[in-house]
């Protein structure tokens, strides 16, 4: 049986707990943003070159599970309780499913990032334009 096991790092941050205070996945204090989900070129702390990472559609991925998860079931339980019109819940969800989504995207994309550097760390110490070269 395979098993996988993460890269040893220089530390021993949390990839969970860097990705939901948005910090660098290899120091835990510099801070992983410029922007709204902007990316940092390089680790202000450690200089850790985040400029080639790549987390793709995973964060919105995993928010469309939790978020379904978290949301549909109050909202059937709301639905089959009240008398609320459609128009009413299509408002209320909608909100809910705004607030939440741009409430968790950054963590969400952070907590990918720094998984990303535990588990596929050589896609971060990868040379300028490897990644490009094996496409
Ligand atoms: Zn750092």
């Amino acid at each position: 049986m395979l098993e996988v096991r993460p890269v040893q790092t220089e530390s021993d941050v949390s990839p969970i707990a860097t990705g939901l205070r948005c910090r660098c996945p290899r120091c835990g204090e510099g801070a992983l943003f410029a922007g709204f989900l902007t990316v940092v070129d390089r680790c202000r702390v450690c200089g850790l070159e985040l400029a080639r990472n790549d987390s793709g559609d995973g964060p919105a991925v995993f928010l469309i599970f939790i978020l379904g998860f978290l949301v549909v079931p109050p909202a059937l339980w709301l639905g089959m309780r009240t008398d609320w019109p459609l128009w009413l819940h299509a408002i209320i969800w909608s909100a809910v499913i705004l607030g939440l989504t741009l409430g968790m995207l950054r963590p969400a994309k952070a907590t990918v990032l720094a998984l990303q550097y535990r588990y596929r760390r050589a896609d971060f110490d990868a040379p300028e334009g490897a990644k490009e070269d094996e496409r």
